[in-house]
């Protein structure tokens, strides 16, 4: 009877664990994967990125630009494997592994399909 009492004093005076997020952040390691960042200029369409995706995150889908309709990929980070294969093999490498993680903080699984618009 005692010791549940005593693990509940132990706990209710124990230093928290969890950090004050977004104030407080882990600081990341220099090889952290986040967010994928696109070049919609630079992009040329080549669907590369799109067929070597191991986890089929990457949907080539049309978008408005100034040189008319083009087919860019759009992502659903929330399949994504960060194994970077799609930075590898994009010929003129406008799709690049970022650091951001704020993208991922979401009540919605929908906001984490990103349009190439929001992979600016
Ligand atoms: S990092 Fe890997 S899993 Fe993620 S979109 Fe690129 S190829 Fe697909
Ligand atoms: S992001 Fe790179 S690999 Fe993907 S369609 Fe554009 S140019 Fe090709």
């Amino acid at each position: 009877m005692i010791k549940p009492l005593i693990e509940t004093a132990k706990a209710l005076t124990r230093k928290r664990f969890t950090t004050e997020y977004p104030e407080e952040r882990e600081s990341l390691p220099d090889d952290y994967r986040g967010m994928l960042k696109l070049d919609i200029e630079t992009c040329i369409s080549c669907a590369a990125c799109e067929r070597i995706c191991p986890n089929k995150t990457i949907t080539m889908v049309d978008i408005v630009t100034e040189k008319g309709i083009k087919k860019m990929p759009q992502i659903g980070i929330e399949r994504c494997l960060f194994c970077a294969f799609c930075q590898e093999v994009c010929p003129p490498k406008c799709l690049t592994l970022g650091k951001d993680t704020d993208v991922f903080e979401t009540y919605d699984k929908r906001d984490l399909i990103k349009r190439p618009e929001e992979l600016e």
